[in-house]
Formats: C-alpha cells, structure tokens, sequence
C-alpha cells in the first residue's frame, strides 16, 4: 500500500571520524528541533581520501550513541568506503563501487569486520547503506548471513522485500514535497551547500510531522513483495534517475 499523505525519511551518509565537523553541525540542529530519527550511515573503517575532512574526532564514536540513544538508527555505510570494483550492482548507477562484484566470501568478511567495530564503538547497527549504491545478491547474503535485514536504497515509493531483505527505497538527495509514498532524503553532510540547509529547515517546518522512523516503516507499512504495478514504477524511476545522471555527467564532460 502506497502511504498516503506522503511520509519521510532522513538519511546523513558518510559519517567517520573524520567528518567535517563544521558540515555535519548545520544539520544536528535541525534533527533536534524537529525531533527527526533520521537513519545516519557510518563508514567503519574509512580509507577514502574524499571523506577526511577534519582530524579524526576523539568523540565521534559517543557522539553517534548519543545520537542512537535519541532514537537515530544507524546503518552500515560499506567497510573502508573505496570504491575499485566494477560489478553490476542491483542499483546499477555507477560503474565503480565497493561492493558488488567483490567475491563472495571478501564481502562477507568485510560485512563482519565493519559490524564488529561499530558493535565495539557501543553502537546497534540495524540495516545496509552501500557506498555508490553498490551491491550485488552476494552483498544481500552475507547481510543475511549477519542478521542484518532492512537496506536504504532503491526507487520504489513503498518499502518492500525483495531477496531476503526489507528494501527501504531512497530516491531524493534535496526535499520535495509529494503527494504520496515514502521518500527518504540523503544528505552527505561534508559537501551539502548552505541553500540545502535552508531548504531542510523550511522543508521541516512545514513537514516535520510527515517525518517517519526506520522503526515506524516497518511497523507501519508492512513491507511485503512488490504487486507489478509498484514494480513497473520502479523500473520507471529507476530508468530515469540513471537517464538524469547521464544527462549531467553528459553535460559536465562538453562544459570541462
Ligand atoms: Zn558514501
């Protein structure tokens, strides 16, 4: 069943020691003014340049239990975040990810390490965020395999399962007002413009009661599988998320 008015969710991806700071602190405010339980995807153990933004936090571990006492829940964002494999992911929007198309047994290894640590750092990982959108059904069972059963991505406008697992879709980077669905909003906090702060917060006062929580989705809205007109949506969106990225890399390759 497609929720009807539309409800949201809030994603923050990239989140490591070595967040920026500054980036990540224009948006924790607007989580506790509105009381948001927005889904916050952490990088276990980070080796990706792009994402050393700051010298690592020595509180950037009690930050994020603070964060998940006050009802955030956390997902697994990949393990070192290096994107050099070129698999076909489930989610096919880029050519080079970390996961999908990695072997079988080096995803599952990697899924292992990257839940211990976060389960050391005192934290309760609950679901899957791949870097790039990258993963394959290798990927989906070494999740399983690790108790892990609920994902953020995809385009569908209701949570569903599909391969073992509970699909919550993620179709938006900024908030757009909808008439109906689940939409969950992803913000990388290290590189968001300052005009996208000001959007979420006039976005939050007119919505924030429209905000949901992992926990409600699947309480809630009961995913089940996809009927086929939900399914002939998704291939749509799916279809024209890729045909708008193109247009743009297309775009930014003529300008260059
Ligand atoms: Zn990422």
């Amino acid at each position: 069943m497609v929720p009807r008015p539309a409800q949201y969710l809030l994603r923050f991806d990239d989140l490591c020691p070595t967040v920026s700071r500054a980036g990540w602190e224009r948006f924790l405010p607007l989580i506790e003014q509105f009381g948001i339980r927005p889904i916050v995807a952490i990088v276990p153990d980070n080796q990706d340049a792009d994402l050393e933004r700051a010298a690592p936090d020595p509180e950037f571990w009690s930050r994020m239990r603070a964060l998940e006492a006050a009802g955030a829940t956390i997902a697994l964002h990949g393990y070192q975040h290096l994107c050099q494999s070129s698999g076909r992911s489930l989610v096919p929007l880029h050519r080079r990810t970390e996961f999908a198309g990695v072997d079988a047994a080096t995803q599952a290894e990697w899924i292992g390490a990257g839940l211990l640590i976060l389960r050391k750092h005192g934290l309760n990982p609950r679901l899957w965020v791949a870097p790039r959108h990258g993963f394959d059904r290798n990927t989906l069972r070494a999740l399983r395999g690790e108790g892990i059963r609920v994902l953020s991505d995809g385009f569908a406008r209701v949570p569903f399962t599909r391969g073992g697992l509970t699909w919550i879709p993620q179709q938006l980077w900024a908030p757009v007002e909808k008439s109906q669905g689940l939409w969950t909003i992803c913000i990388h906090t290290n590189s968001a413009r300052a005009l996208l702060v000001d959007q979420m917060e006039a976005f939050l006062r007119l919505h924030a009661a429209a905000f949901t929580s992992v926990d409600r989705v699947l309480a809630d809205l009961k995913p089940g599988p996809l009927n086929l007109g939900e399914w002939i949506y998704e291939t749509i969106a799916t279809w024209r998320v890729k045909a708008s990225r193109s247009r743009k890399r297309i775009r930014r390759r003529v300008r260059d």
